[in-house]
């Protein structure tokens, strides 16, 4: 059984993220990240052809603005390199041109394997998988409390819409809760040391272009630390989107805060770095998302953590926490590695 507390499935994090299939550039080796997200893009890109969802094989462009910027390049190929992700390709400021005539840089990567999804395509999919399993999806359903039971079982108490409230009995939880995690799982009782990780929300807004992309790549700057940069992304209907940008918040909140305009300057002087012509005017607000973090501003950025008995001692329960980019590409692996735990075999040393 699947609770959730929304009318459809993936309304918080999932329906407000960029629908890249990342290629697995950036993460540090060995980590969840590299590892679950090379593994379930190869795996995503099967389910799609198989489920029929809409997929757009566009690569990436990678581009240094300037020549202090090829380190960064340097450093990102040999990075994919040890993350076993597909091999990425240098160019030269001219080939760079020849792909996009309206790009700017000194030097780029191209990275082929890079695609975009039909989120909503995708979550439909994994919804009819679940009732096709035999599973149910409780809809307008909030966990309220968590508790063990004497079989060393969980009692989990749902309230529905209406304000009924139901114990739902089960042998093995699963807190996939994104924003929402860490308050479920803060209401067990763990070994001695161990504890949830605290969740810092981190807003992104992006921009829509009104008229015709001129790019048929995703366009991303060079990373700055943990966040990738004001890049320009695709969906699956060619339409362009600029963003996200990063604002460390105390709270949830998905309002399009631009009242003076501050924004949109920062938009424009971030893009106009690799496309001058941006042209005044273009970006329109679109959309807002919120990343689940475990890892305060300022901090190295956190793995995945996706914790099961050897974490947190307790058995037939697996918590997942800061399942932020590139959680939408490893969803796959993401639940086998889950499911690994569950039966008690060791899924980190797979
Ligand atoms: C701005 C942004 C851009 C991103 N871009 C990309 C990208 O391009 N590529 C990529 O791979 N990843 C990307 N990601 C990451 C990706 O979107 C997430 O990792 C993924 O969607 C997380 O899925 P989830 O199931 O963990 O969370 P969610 O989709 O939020 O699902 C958790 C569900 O739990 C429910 N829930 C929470 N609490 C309760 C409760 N108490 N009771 C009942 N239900 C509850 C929520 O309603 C929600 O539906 C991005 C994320 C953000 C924020």
């Amino acid at each position: 059984m699947v609770v959730e507390r929304h009318q459809r499935a993936g309304m918080e994090v999932s329906s407000r993220n960029s629908e890249v299939i990342h290629a697995g550039l950036y993460y540090p080796a060995g980590s969840l990240r590299a590892r679950l997200c090379v593994e379930g893009r190869r795996q995503l890109l099967a389910y799609c052809e198989d489920a029929r969802v809409r997929v757009r094989k566009t690569g990436k462009l990678i581009v240094a603005t300037a020549d202090e910027e090829r380190a960064a390049l340097d450093a990102i190929e040999a990075g994919s390199q040890r993350n076993g992700a597909e091999p990425l390709r240098r160019l030269s400021r001219e080939d760079a041109r020849l792909l996009e005539p309206d790009v700017a840089c000194v030097a780029a990567l191209l990275s082929p394997g890079t695609a975009v999804i039909d989120t909503h395509a995708l979550l439909m999919a994994l919804e009819a998988d679940v009732s096709n399993a035999g599973g149910i999806i409780a809809f307008n359903t909030d966990v309220t409390a968590i508790s063990r039971d004497a079989n060393g079982g969980f009692v989990v108490e749902a309230k529905s819409a209406d304000g009924s409230v139901a114990a739902i009995t089960s042998r093995a939880v699963v807190i996939a809760a994104g924003l929402g995690a860490t308050q479920i799982g803060g209401l067990l009782t763990y070994s001695d040391g161990y504890r949830v990780p605290r969740m810092y929300p981190a807003k992104g807004h992006y921009f829509s272009l009104t008229g015709k992309a001129p790019f048929s790549h995703l366009i991303y700057p060079v990373p700055h630390g943990a966040w990738l940069g004001v890049h320009l992304t695709l969906d699956v209907a060619g339409r362009a989107r600029l963003g996200p940008d990063i604002e460390w918040r105390d709270d949830i909140t998905y309002g399009f805060d631009d009242a003076d305009g501050a924004r949109r300057a920062r938009f424009e002087r971030e893009v106009r770095r690799y496309w001058p012509g941006l042209p005044d005017g273009a970006l329109q607000p679109g959309s807002t998302g919120v990343r689940p973090k475990i890892y305060a501003q300022g901090e190295p950025a956190a793995d995945f953590a996706i914790h099961g008995a050897r974490e947190h001692g307790v058995e037939g329960l697996v918590a997942l926490y800061g399942i932020e980019s590139p959680g939408l590409t490893s969803c796959l692996a993401i639940g086998d590695y889950v499911a690994a735990l569950l039966r008690g075999s060791d899924a980190g040393g797979q």
